[in-house]
């Protein structure tokens, strides 16, 4: 794996326990006909990344049905003390009954820099009124929300461009990631960044191989909004090989800038701002 950069932060990989993981992979394969690759489940997924040179691993999952993001997160606390250098963004569902209690404790864990709103799998709008609690919460808590919020690969009426707007009309400092540079939705969703300073945007899946489609706006966006994008891989829900995307990337050939900022040194300098006390 030569020209791999040396220095890698991941900011978007996915843990679960190992039957969650089995019931998403069975999911991806009825729904979108993916064969995902690497079945490894949490253990062997951050021993393989850090083997590829990953350093610091910043991961997520979600409650796709009410009633699970309790468990989910107590699994995710105990990970969490198991590994240096892991951080978590933790589930959430606004229509579970003590939903904003757990995140109350949880914020107070240094290691979860916020939570992981999946709307696609999720099916509820960004602007659910359910929510503004916890946008409230994570505002002063000083931590995130990372959203799946793109029509990529399939649209519901939940994500999309327009949808996430409405959000921001209502939250303008929202510090929000934007996962899969927004996809479908690219240029809308990254033009977004000149407007709210807080909002970053990651490239999981933007830079797959041929036959997939991705990315499509050429290298002028991704130098523009360079400060503001971190690189993430979807790790191991992947059904391309890890490096891929990295290769893709470095293909384009951009600034040694960019590729210094979007592999390590903007998400090095969000997880200082987000865990400095
Ligand atoms: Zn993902």
């Amino acid at each position: 794996m030569s020209g791999i950069p040396e220095k890698i932060i991941d900011f978007h990989v996915h843990l679960f326990p190992d039957r969650l993981f089995d019931a998403i992979w069975e999911a991806f394969l009825k729904q979108y006909n993916w064969h995902i690759i690497h079945r490894c489940y949490y253990r062997e997924c951050i021993e393989r990344l850090r083997r590829n040179g990953v350093s610091v691993i910043v991961y997520s999952n979600y409650a796709h049905r009410a009633g699970i993001a309790e468990e989910l997160n107590r699994w995710n606390e105990k990970v969490l003390q198991e590994y240096e250098d892991l951080y978590c963004f933790a589930a959430y569902h606004p229509g579970d009954d003590h939903a904003l209690d757990m995140a109350r404790r949880l914020v107070e864990n240094p290691k979860i820099l916020g939570f992981k709103l999946q709307l696609l799998v999720q099916n509820f709008y960004p602007f659910d009124e359910r929510l503004f609690g916890l946008y409230d919460l994570v505002m002063k808590k000083n931590k995130r929300i990372l959203f799946h919020t793109g029509t990529g690969p399939v649209g519901n009426p939940y994500v999309g461009l327009e949808p996430f707007m409405k959000v921001l009309d209502r939250f303008p400092d929202l510090p929000a990631t934007i996962a899969h540079l927004g996809a479908h939705e690219y240029a809308g969703f990254m033009e977004l960044v000149d407007r709210h300073p807080q909002l970053y945007l990651d490239t999981a899946f933007c830079f797959l191989p041929a036959p997939y489609d991705g990315y499509n706006l050429g290298p002028g966006y991704l130098e523009k909004y360079k400060s503001r994008i971190l690189y993430g891989s979807d790790y191991p829900n992947l059904i391309t090989p890890w490096e891929a995307e990295i290769e893709n990337l470095l293909k384009m050939n951009l600034s040694p800038e960019f590729y210094d900022r979007i592999f390590y040194d903007n998400a090095a300098a969000l997880i200082r701002s987000l865990t400095e006390a």
